[in-house]
């Protein structure tokens, strides 16, 4: 029987699963996976990835995809935490990086408040899968110096509640993580807040997973974009100047339908 110093019987590790391609996974991330007794999933966690489990672990899928049924966050803590307290090695995998809009504080919290030795492994967060799609850097050296992960996911009926303002900022980058239902809203608001329409925007669906696809568009055409351009699949909206450099995608209205 193989040891894990690091992966005692009545741990937990939440770990990256990464954006999908299963090559995208650490070394440790593959090492922890074979090692637990029981992981439980996400519903963004691919089905290659899960086949590296040992055939005795136990998969669960606690998965939250917006809009459809799920368990809440209070038992999935309750389920990861009951787990190390009977004994068994627990992963918890996480789409693309547990500690970004993947609600590992309340996890790694449960755990701790039930003296469950918890830790992370970080993974490669989807944004970062998105830039290596679109063939373009977050960041350009004197014109995007600053990169924003925000989450545009809104409770229905609620507004967003960020800092527009300071979001709209010429120099940023800004990766919006859940943001396909509200790419209205947030086009409208950094156009209200002084962002140019013609600031480029992509947007990527399933980065890394063979059913990807990007698209370039402004950001004054983003709600036009979102709306028939993206399926199913988890997307995110990616804008300021470093997406004017992307390559391989198809566009949507890069000129705008009726000029002035
Ligand atoms: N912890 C994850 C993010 C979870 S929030 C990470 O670090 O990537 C879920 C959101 O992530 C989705 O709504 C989508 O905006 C984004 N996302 C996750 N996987 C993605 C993928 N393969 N392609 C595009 N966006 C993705």
């Amino acid at each position: 029987m193989t040891d894990h110093p690091d992966f005692p019987r009545g741990s937990i590790w939440l770990v990256g699963a990464g954006p999908g391609d299963p090559e995208l996974l650490t070394r440790k991330a593959e090492r922890l996976i074979r090692a637990a007794d029981v992981v439980f999933h996400d519903a963004l966690v691919g089905p290659e990835v899960l086949k590296l489990a040992a055939r005795s672990a136990r998969l669960v899928h606690v998965g939250k995809r917006s809009g459809r049924h799920s368990r809440d966050q209070a038992s999935i803590d309750q389920l990861i935490v009951s787990a190390a307290l009977s004994g068994e090695r627990v992963v918890r995998l996480k789409g693309g990086d547990p500690s970004i809009f993947g609600r590992a504080d309340e996890e790694l919290g449960a755990a701790r408040a039930a003296g469950v030795p918890v830790r992370i492994c970080p993974g490669i967060t989807a944004a970062s899968a998105a830039a290596a799609s679109l063939g373009a850097s977050l960041t350009l050296r004197g014109t995007a110096r600053r990169l924003s992960f925000i989450t545009a996911h809104a409770r229905t009926g609620e507004e967003l509640e960020l800092d527009w303002q300071a979001l709209a900022d010429p120099a940023a980058t800004l990766a919006v993580y859940m943001g396909k239902a509200s790419a209205d809203e947030v086009s409208l608001r950094l156009l209200a807040a002084g962002m140019p329409g013609e600031t480029p925007v992509a947007l990527v669906e399933n980065a890394s997973l063979p059913s990807e696809r990007c698209f370039h568009t402004r950001l004054d055409l983003l709600p036009l974009a979102a709306r028939t351009a993206l399926g199913d699949g988890p997307a995110l909206l990616m804008i300021g100047q470093a997406m004017a450099k992307i390559t391989a995608t198809a566009s949507i209205g890069l000129e705008p339908a009726i000029r002035p």
